[in-house]
């Protein structure tokens, strides 16, 4: 029988397998960032052989796939970190669920909840004296449950949740993912002109264009959530510690450890700190230790590395590290856009970083490229060019911007610029 399968079906099947695959890439954009099924963003979609014929020879070209903000520039600085952050685990560590009953978010280990006190004060990016913390299964746990905890549980209606546009692509799905009576996803904050109680998002630096935010609506009887997963050195100066009644942060975009899958939250207000503690209750039973243990160690290396009074080198440090990589892939990439009137980009201030005394331009975590001219669909223009974004009208704008992700692996930068200098219309 397997006489029969001729060269031009095993062809044409491995390439039905490849067109599969590249559906699959292509079409995540809806989900969250953490969508990801692949190891390497260079996807070639000919990465394996039939036996007989390499499909390479087929479709030489590779598709670069920038879409997610997975945060894999930082494997290297952690890499050169050796053996200083390996955390050891034996069988009889944490079997239980509690880590200390007298805290008010009882599923947190004491020695993360210092390390983020520590970081917080060595950055001072947000204040945490007076903050009850609420660690979660990343900060879209906690965006979760900051919902679940600032709707309220008796009105009428869902409340509205609003975040101004272009707003991170993940919002609308994760608001109404259980169609929930409590809260809905209601669009643009800049179109929000209801009277009632309302909740809004502000992300800042933002997600996905990189500018600083403040809410916009700024009714009485609003609530607003501050989601700061990139209000970090190495992405935007740091100009003073922000003060709010409830702000996120997370590991997935400060140290890169996205896979971790851990958060946390600063909450002014008892009450809220504890409904938030509740959602987590019910919705998973606290937070992995493990995951709580291994943070701990990687924030307290972060910690250490500036535990001495000589300015740290270029590289010996997480933010001298995430900083310079940074700056070198936006000055190529604005290189680039420059030379390319196709393109273009935004332009940020400079501001003075109070933790590390430069003064410089936002250099976010994602570019908001758009394109100019007669291109009205970004991402797929670029996707005709095998380099795959997500698209503005998912960030609630126009489909001549998309976003693309600026903390992938040196070399899926490295090609998407090339590539990028080689787009002609
Ligand atoms: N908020 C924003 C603005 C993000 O960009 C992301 C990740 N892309 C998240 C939250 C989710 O972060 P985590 O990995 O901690 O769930």
């Amino acid at each position: 029988m397997y006489k029969f399968v001729s060269l031009r079906h095993v062809l044409l099947v491995s390439l039905a397998i490849n067109v599969g695959l590249l559906w699959r890439f292509t079409n995540e954009g809806n989900g969250s960032d953490a969508n990801v099924r692949r190891k390497t963003n260079v996807i070639r979609s000919s990465s394996f052989t039939t036996g007989l014929i390499s499909v390479d020879e087929v479709q030489p070209q590779e598709f670069i796939s920038l879409q997610v903000g997975d945060p894999t520039m930082y494997t290297r600085f952690w890499r050169e970190m050796g053996n200083k952050t390996t955390v050891v685990l034996s069988g009889d560590q944490h079997l239980s669920y509690i880590s200390n009953v007298k805290n008010l978010c009882w599923f947190l280990e004491p020695k993360l909840e210092s390390a983020i006190t520590r970081l917080h004060q060595l950055v001072g990016n947000a204040v945490v004296d007076d903050r009850h913390i609420v660690v979660g299964t990343g900060s879209s746990q906690l965006y979760h449950a900051a919902l679940y905890a600032l709707s309220s549980l008796d009105a009428s209606e869902p409340m509205s949740v609003v975040a101004a546009a272009p707003y991170y692509s993940s919002y609308p799905s994760m608001t109404d993912l259980l169609k929930s009576g409590l809260h809905k996803w209601d669009g643009d904050a800049h179109k929000f002109n209801k009277t009632k109680p309302y909740i809004e998002v502000v992300t800042s630096p933002n997600n996905p264009d990189g500018f600083i935010r403040k809410p916009v609506v700024n009714h009485e009887n609003g609530r607003v959530v501050h989601d700061l997963a990139y209000y970090w050195p190495q992405y935007t100066p740091i100009s003073s510690p922000v003060d709010h009644e409830l702000v996120m942060f997370t590991v997935s975009k400060a140290t890169g450890h996205a896979g971790m899958r851990i958060g946390w939250a600063l909450v002014k207000d008892e009450e809220v700190a504890k409904k938030m503690v509740k959602y987590i209750e019910l919705n998973s039973i606290g937070v992995s230790k493990d995951s709580q243990l291994r943070a701990t160690k990687i924030l307290q290396a972060v910690i250490d590395s500036y535990d001495h009074t000589s300015i740290p080198e270029e590289g010996e440090t997480l933010f001298e590290f995430g900083f310079n990589l940074m700056a070198e892939r936006w000055k190529k990439l604005r290189t680039v856009v420059k030379q390319n009137p196709i393109f273009s980009l935004p332009n940020y201030s400079p501001g003075l970083c109070s933790f590390s005394g430069r003064t410089f331009e936002p250099q976010p975590a994602f570019a908001w490229l758009k394109c100019e001219g007669q291109i009205e669909d970004c991402e797929s223009f670029l996707r005709s060019h095998k380099i795959l974004t997500r698209g503005g009208e998912k960030f609630g704008v126009s489909t001549k911007h998309v976003r693309i992700s600026m903390v992938d692996e040196d070399n899926t930068f490295d090609l998407f610029a090339e590539r990028l200098s080689t787009i002609r219309q």
